[in-house]
C-alpha cells in the first residue's frame, strides 16, 4: 500500500506547461487574460472548474485550456443590439404587447448584468410574449441560417419569430446560465429550471436542450403555478362522471390509472385529484419524475436515478410513512406495477398515470407488463382515459355545418344530424384567428365492476373489455366529445384531430 501511494504521488506532481500544471487564481486569471473579477463571475457561474487547497483556490491548466476551446464567443454588442431590434420587430409585426423591461420585480431578477445584456433582453420578449399568449411551451430550432422560435398554445405548434443565426449560440448560452446548466457541455441533453415573474404571477421555467444538426435546441416549458390547482370544476368532466370519479377516488383502497399520451392533460387531472383528497385527516405521499408543482401538506418526492431513487424504491419507502393516498408519476416497469397493486390491496388510494390511449388497454398493458391477472383485476379500481381539445372562441362563435359524412361515420343518425347545431370561431383578434381559445378534456371512466373483475383474471381481450364496459354504462372519449361539440364547447374538426377517427 504504501508504496502505491508513493506511486500516486508521482504521478500528481505535475511538470511546468504541463496540462496536469496547477495554476493559482491569479495565474489562471492571466491565462485566460481576463481581469480577477471577470475571472471570478466565470467561477461563480460555474463556467470555470477548479479546486479549493485549503483558504486558495487552484485550477488545472487543462479545465482553462478546455474552457477557451468550449467557451461560445460572447456576441459582439453591435449584433446583439441588432438582434433585439430584430426580435422587437418580429414582436411588433405579430401585434405582441409590448414588454416593460427592467421593472423590479418583473420577469428575470434585472440584475446589473441583466439591464445591460441585450440577448437577456431578447430572452425578456421570447418568455414574456409567450406567457402573455397562454403558451405552455416554446420551442427554439437553428437551421443553416436562421432561429425558428415556436409557441404551443392550446396543444398547437405556431410559429411566432424568426431571428438572425447569430443570436443562437449566444441566446442559448444565456439560457443555460439562467438554467444554472453546464455551459462547456454541447454534446448531451441537460435540463435546468428558471424562476419567472412577470406581471405579478410566478412561473418556473422548464428548460431542455439537447444538441441538434445546426447546434442546440431548447424547449421550454412553462409552468403556472396559480393555474395547475384548478380543481374538477374545470377540468370539463361531465357531471354524471365526475360524482363517478369522485366516489372512486373517496373509496378506501384501489389503483386508479389516468391514461393518454403525453400532453393530454393527465398531470392536472391527477394533482386536482390530490387537492380533492388532501386533508388534514389524510396523509398524501408523492413520487414524481420530476416534481411539477408544489402541493401544501403533501410528501413529494423526486426520482433520482443517479442516487438510486427510482418509482418502485419511493413506493417501497411509502410502506414505512403510512401514507392514505400515494401518487406515483409513472407506472414504469413491472416492479413499481406490482408495488402500486399491493398498496392499492393494502389499505391505499393509488393513483399513476399511463400511456395506453384509451381505458380498456390500461387492463390489457398491465397484464402484459407481467402483472397477475387476477392481482390486476383485484386492485384496479378504475381507469379514466383523456385528452384535451381546444375550445371555440367565444368571442367569434358561429354556427356551421359540418358535412353529413363526417357526423354519420361519428355515429350520428340522419335524424340527430337534420337537428343538431354546430359551432365553430370564425377567427377574431382575441383568438388571432384560429377560432379556438383554451382547452377543455373529454374523458371516457372505466369503473372495475365484478363483470369486468371476473373477465380481466381470466384474461378477455381488450375488445371484450371494452364492448362488456360501454354496456356497463362507460361513456367513451368519443361520444363525450360529440357531447361537447353539440354543446359547441368544441368543433367537430378538432375532435377528430385529437381522437383520429376515421383517418386511415
Ligand atoms: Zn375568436
Amino acid at each position: 500500500m504504501p508504496e502505491r501511494t508513493k506511486e500516486t504521488e508521482k504521478q500528481r506532481q505535475p511538470e511546468a506547461g504541463d496540462s496536469a500544471e496547477v495554476l493559482d487564481l491569479k495565474a489562471a486569471a492571466d491565462f485566460l487574460k481576463v481581469s480577477k473579477p471577470t475571472f471570478y463571475r466565470w467561477l461563480a457561474q460555474g463556467k470555470i472548474k477548479g479546486f479549493k487547497a485549503g483558504q486558495q483556490w487552484r485550477f488545472y491548466r487543462r479545465d482553462l485550456e478546455k474552457f477557451l476551446e468550449t467557451e461560445e464567443p460572447a456576441a459582439p454588442p453591435a449584433a446583439a443590439e441588432e438582434a433585439e431590434r430584430a426580435v422587437e420587430e418580429a414582436r411588433k409585426a405579430r401585434g405582441l404587447p409590448s414588454v416593460e423591461w427592467n421593472r423590479p420585480g418583473e420577469l428575470l431578477d434585472p440584475s446589473v448584468e441583466a439591464e445591460d445584456n441585450p440577448i437577456q433582453r431578447v430572452v425578456n420578449v421570447i418568455l414574456a410574449s409567450a406567457i402573455d399568449r397562454r403558451a405552455s411551451d416554446i420551442h427554439l430550432d437553428a437551421s443553416a441560417g436562421e432561429v425558428k422560435i415556436r409557441y404551443r398554445i392550446d396543444g398547437v405548434l405556431h410559429e411566432e419569430m424568426i431571428i438572425p443565426k447569430y443570436v443562437h449560440a449566444p441566446l442559448v448560452a444565456r439560457l443555460k446560465l439562467l438554467g444554472d446548466m453546464n455551459l462547456a457541455e454541447q454534446r448531451l441533453p441537460q435540463n435546468g429550471r428558471i424562476a419567472v415573474k412577470h406581471r405579478g404571477r410566478d412561473y418556473d421555467v422548464r428548460v431542455f436542450t439537447y444538441p441538434a444538426m445546426f447546434g442546440e435546441a431548447a424547449v421550454l416549458r412553462i409552468l403556472d403555478q396559480a393555474s395547475v390547482l384548478i380543481g374538477f370544476d374545470k377540468l370539463g368532466m361531465s357531471p354524471p362522471m365526475r360524482a363517478a370519479f369522485e366516489r372512486r377516488l373517496r373509496a378506501n383502497q384501489g389503483l386508479i390509472v389516468v391514461t393518454g399520451p403525453l400532453g393530454c392533460g393527465r398531470t392536472t387531472t391527477l394533482y386536482s385529484a390530490l387537492n380533492l383528497l388532501n386533508s388534514p385527516q389524510k396523509k398524501v405521499a408523492t413520487i414524481e419524475n420530476p416534481v411539477e408543482y408544489r402541493l401544501p401538506n403533501v410528501m413529494q418526492v423526486h426520482v433520482n436515478r443517479k442516487a438510486g431513487l427510482t418509482f418502485a424504491v419511493g413506493v417501497r419507502t411509502f410502506r414505512y410513512c403510512d401514507p392514505d393516498i400515494i401518487l406515483v408519476g409513472d407506472l414504469e416497469d413491472l416492479e413499481t406495477a406490482e408495488l402500486c397493486v399491493q398498496a392499492a390491496m393494502t389499505g391505499h388510494i393509488v393513483l399513476t398515470a399511463m400511456v395506453p390511449a384509451d381505458a380498456p388497454s390500461v387492463i390489457t398493458r398491465l397484464i402484459e407488463m407481467g402483472v397477475e391477472p387476477f392481482l390486476v383485476s383485484s386492485a384496479l379500481s378504475a381507469v379514466l382515459a383523456q385528452r384535451l381539445l381546444r375550445k371555440v372562441c367565444p368571442s367569434c362563435r358561429t354556427e356551421y355545418k359540418p358535412s353529413p359524412d363526417t357526423l354519420r361515420r361519428l355515429g350520428m343518425s340522419d335524424d340527430e344530424i337534420a337537428s343538431a347545431k354546430f359551432y365553430h370561431g370564425a377567427g377574431c383578434e382575441e383568438c388571432r384567428h384560429t377560432g379556438y381559445y383554451g382547452r377543455t378534456g373529454v374523458f371516457e371512466l372505466l369503473e372495475v365492476d365484478d363483470r369486468l373483475r371476473e373477465m380481466i383474471a381470466r384474461r378477455a381481450a381488450t375488445a371484450e373489455l371494452r364492448a362488456a364496459a360501454v354496456e356497463g354504462g362507460m361513456v367513451t372519449m368519443l361520444q363525450d366529445g360529440l357531447e361537447k361539440a353539440k354543446q359547441g364547447i368544441t368543433t367537430i374538426e378538432e375532435l377528430l384531430r385529437v381522437l383520429a377517427v376515421g383517418r386511415d
